[in-house]
C-alpha cells in the first residue's frame, strides 16, 4: 500500500549529473538502476513510474554517459547508470564514465539499494559480473531484477535462473532474492514498487 502511494505521487526528472560535484544533495533514501544496453531499463523506469516516456529522456544520445536523476516526489531519488556493454564509444569516454561511476557507488551514503537487470533470456553476461563485483567493493547491496520475462517459457525461465543465482553466490552484495519482471505485462511492477519503498 505504501508502495502505490510513494508512486502515486509526481515523477520527475531532476538532472543528468557528469562530475561528482553535480550530483544532488544526498537527502533522501535512492536507488540506482544499471543493466547492459537494450536490457530493458528505461521501460522498466516507465512502467514503474508509469510514465511512458520519462526515461526516454535519459535514452537520448548525449545523456547515455551521465548518471540520470529522478524524483519520486520528494521520497526517493530513481537513478538511471547508463547502459553498459557497447563497445563503441571512445576509450577516454569509457575511462572517465567507469571513473564517475566508482566514485558514485563508493561514496553515496544514502545509495541504499542497486539494481542490477538481466535479461530474462539472456542470463548473467561477463560485463554484469564487472558491474557485480564493482557493487561488491563498493559495499552496495545489488538486487538482480530479471526483465522480459514475457519473452521465455516457464521451463526456460528456470534454466536461466539456475544460472543466475550461481553467479550471485559468488558476490558479497548480492540481495538473494531475485525479481521477475515483465515491463510489458506489468508482471513484478508491484514488487519491485513495494521493495523501493519499503527501504529505509
Ligand atoms: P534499455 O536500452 O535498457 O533502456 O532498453 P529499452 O527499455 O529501450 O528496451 C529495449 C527493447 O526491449 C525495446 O524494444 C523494448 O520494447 C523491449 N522490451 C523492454 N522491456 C520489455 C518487456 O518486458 N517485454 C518485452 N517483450 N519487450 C521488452
Amino acid at each position: 500500500e505504501r508502495g502505490r502511494l510513494l508512486f502515486a505521487g509526481p515523477v520527475d526528472f531532476l538532472k543528468g549529473v557528469v562530475a561528482m560535484d553535480g550530483l544532488p544533495p544526498a537527502d533522501r533514501v535512492e536507488v540506482c538502476f544499471a543493466g547492459r544496453s537494450n536490457v530493458g531499463k528505461s521501460s522498466l523506469i516507465n512502467a514503474l513510474t508509469g510514465r511512458k516516456a520519462l526515461a526516454r529522456a535519459s535514452n537520448t544520445p548525449g545523456r547515455t554517459q551521465e548518471i540520470n536523476f529522478f524524483t519520486l516526489g520528494d521520497a526517493r531519488y530513481l537513478v538511471d547508470l547508463p547502459g553498459y556493454g557497447f563497445a563503441q564509444a571512445p576509450v577516454a569516454v569509457v575511462a572517465k564514465w567507469q571513473a564517475l561511476l566508482k566514485s558514485y557507488l563508493a561514496g553515496r551514503a544514502t545509495l541504499r539499494r542497486a539494481f542490477v537487470l538481466i535479461d530474462s533470456r539472456h542470463g548473467v553476461k561477463d560485463v554484469d559480473e564487472e558491474i557485480m563485483g564493482l557493487l561488491d567493493s563498493s559495499a552496495v547491496t545489488f538486487q538482480v531484477v530479471m526483465t522480459k520475462a514475457d519473452k521465455i517459457s516457464l521451463k526456460e525461465r528456470e534454466k536461466v535462473l539456475g544460472q543466475v543465482r550461481g553467479k550471485l553466490a559468488k558476490h558479497p552484495a548480492a540481495y538473494p532474492e531475485i525479481v521477475l519482471t515483465s515491463s510489458e505485462k506489468g508482471t513484478g511492477i508491484e514488487t519491485l514498487r513495494a521493495i523501493i519503498s519499503g527501504l529505509e
